[in-house]
């Protein structure tokens, strides 16, 4: 009978990890279990930087962005000895089991742990990038295509001023979800991601037609994964002779107070996961699939490649 958890947040923060451990502290202490919160993530674990939780440390917290645990990247949890060390801190405090919220580098470094020493594990998705296989959703992509849609809104408003073409990078390493949706949602004229090949020659006689035939601007959304926004903003200006700006989003997207839908869904994905693991689960991380939570292999959330849906992208050139 697992009694007493832990639950850290990892890796890259993102708005909606605070309802996330909300939930599973809540959730914990509902069942009349123990629950402690690392701080700092797998380095938290390392220093011993953890405290058992009450009800109010997670008081005043789900309308906060980033997250009030802390959260670090750690080298040395990428070595066997370094886990064993986080094994042992873990089960000298009577610990159970843990959850971790974050995105596939943190899955994959909790997966290890549990591999090396059976130790009980169970992940949540925790990402604005919305790129962990398995699920439809991960913690805070809403918030961050929210803010997004908002810097859409206003560049469009000097881009139609001025008769601009705007090049907003957003971002998105690997992943074009966040580019997809925002360009979708804001109504952008061409969205560049890692996951299509694109032909600049080509926007740049598409954009001079435009413009010839009045266009006032255009909204042109890149990922980094698909390339640096400057080179891109710099060439179509030489290719197309129109005026065109650059405007790169960086660190605002990770920020800010979570939205409905982030709150939500982490709150639902931090209670499964709590009831998951008190009942003896692990292995597994909570996603959505069409609305609905359900729990997916921890193996098969780090080794397979999430892809974007098909559907967004041929939408995307419909509605250009
Ligand atoms: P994210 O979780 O947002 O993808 P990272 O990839 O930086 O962020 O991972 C966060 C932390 O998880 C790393 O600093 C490291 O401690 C751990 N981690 C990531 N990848 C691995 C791995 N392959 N093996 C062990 N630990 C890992």
């Amino acid at each position: 009978m697992i009694k007493s958890i832990a639950v850290m947040t990892s890796g890259g923060d993102s708005p909606g990890m605070n309802a996330a451990s909300r939930a599973v502290v809540r959730t914990a202490l509902f069942t009349g279990a123990k629950v402690w919160g690392i701080n700092n993530g797998y380095h938290g674990l390392l220093e011993e930087d953890m405290f058992e939780m009450q009800s109010k440390n997670v008081g005043d917290i789900i309308q906060r962005g980033g997250t009030f645990l802390g959260t670090a990247r750690c080298r040395r949890w990428q070595t066997p000895e370094g886990r064993m060390q986080g094994y042992k801190n873990l089960v000298d405090r009577g610990i159970q089991g843990l959850v971790v919220i974050g995105g596939d580098g943190s899955l994959r470094g909790a997966e290890l742990l549990s591999q090396e020493t059976g130790f009980p594990i169970v992940g949540l998705p925790g990402t604005i990038d919305n790129d962990v296989w398995g699920t439809d959703y991960t913690i805070g992509c809403d918030t961050a295509a929210n803010t997004i849609i908002d810097a859409i809104n206003k560049l469009r408003d000097t881009a139609s001023a001025h008769r601009r073409a705007i090049v907003l990078e957003v971002m998105g390493r690997s992943s074009g979800w966040l580019a997809m949706t925002a360009g979708i949602s804001g109504g952008a004229e061409y969205i560049l991601v890692p996951e299509e090949e694109y032909d600049l020659d080509e926007i740049a006689k598409e954009m001079k037609a435009s413009y010839d035939a009045g266009k006032r601007y255009i909204m042109i959304v890149v990922a980094e994964g698909a390339g640096s926004g400057k080179k891109i903003g710099q060439e179509l200006w030489e290719k197309s002779g129109i005026d065109t700006r650059v405007s790169i989003l960086g660190y605002v997207q990770r920020g800010g107070s979570p939205s409905v839908i982030d709150r939500v869904k982490a709150s639902m994905l931090g209670e499964s996961a709590a009831l998951a693991i008190l009942s003896g689960l692990s292995d597994i991380v909570f996603g959505f699939q069409k609305g609905n939570v359900v729990s997916i292999n921890l193996h098969d959330a780090v080794t397979n490649k999430k892809h974007l849906d098909p559907d967004l992208i041929h939408l995307a050139k419909v509605l250009a």
